[in-house]
């Protein structure tokens, strides 16, 4: 297990601890106040608590035995899921108040889920994938419109798209360029991939990830030396490995 997916792995632990020790601090404090709250509602709430709990506690400690093992089991694979989708914030909360930076936990949620969906094995056809790109891979000057249609662009080489395209074709997978989450949903929503390798920054692909429950995606984070949203890039050869690991091509 890499440093980065402990960071990740052990904010998940720790956040379930501190919601443990919460919810009994406040079962203590409330078992004395039967006025405000009763018995019976106080231990309904408790138990509800109590079974999510089990639940997200399964999750996690689904994905480390998944780490460890490098493989899936697909009867924990929804455990899993609601560990993350209930957790992700607490984690969060917790690594900040750690002071670590949020890219930095970014990083880590994003390695996991890599982890997670390599571990699948998946076979699929390039047809069946999908390279969804960030509208700031191309040349702010270049006036060719790649977000109607990619084949728009000319193949100039002045930024990494024409690579992207040719590594598409490679694989025959499906490549769209999306200016925001609103677009990437329509894309993923009018395509239907069975997978999709998505480059962005760590929020986009964190968010886009969480966006596609149902959908593996393989992140691959951008290269931003211009900064932020503008003229960004990203290594062709880490986007055709994440290809490799979930698309056979054809
Ligand atoms: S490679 Fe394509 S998108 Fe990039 S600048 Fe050239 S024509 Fe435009």
């Amino acid at each position: 297990m890499k440093i980065k997916k402990r960071i990740y792995i052990s904010l998940l632990m720790v956040s379930m601890l501190l919601i443990a020790g919460l919810v009994t601090a406040v079962w203590f404090l409330l078992q004395n106040r039967e006025v405000l709250v009763g018995r019976v509602v106080l231990t309904i709430i408790v138990s509800i608590i109590a079974l999510l709990f089990l639940l997200v506690g399964t999750g996690v400690l689904a994905i480390i035995i998944m780490i460890i093992r490098s493989k899936t089991f697909p009867s924990l694979e929804n455990f899993t899921r609601l560990a993350n989708e209930l957790l992700f914030p607490a984690a969060l909360f917790t690594g900040r108040l750690a002071g670590i930076s949020k890219e930095r936990i970014l990083q880590s949620y994003i390695a996991v889920n890599n982890y997670l969906v390599e571990s699948k094995q998946l076979v699929l056809k390039g047809p069946q994938v999908m390279i969804l790109l960030p509208h700031c891979l191309q040349d702010s000057e270049c006036p060719h419109k790649i977000t109607m249609d990619v084949n728009n662009c000319k193949r100039c080489h002045k930024c990494c798209v024409s690579d992207l395209i040719e590594l598409g074709e490679k694989y025959h997978a499906v490549v769209k360029v999306a200016t925001g989450g609103t677009l990437a949903r329509k894309f993923i929503e009018e395509t239907k991939p069975r997978g999709v390798v998505a480059v962005a920054c760590e929020r986009d692909l964190s968010l886009g990830i969480q966006d596609a429950i149902q959908i593996p995606v393989i992140g691959v984070l951008n290269c931003r030396p211009n900064g932020p949203c503008v003229n960004t890039s990203v290594v062709v050869a880490d986007v055709e490995k994440a290809l490799q690991a979930i698309c056979k091509g054809g």
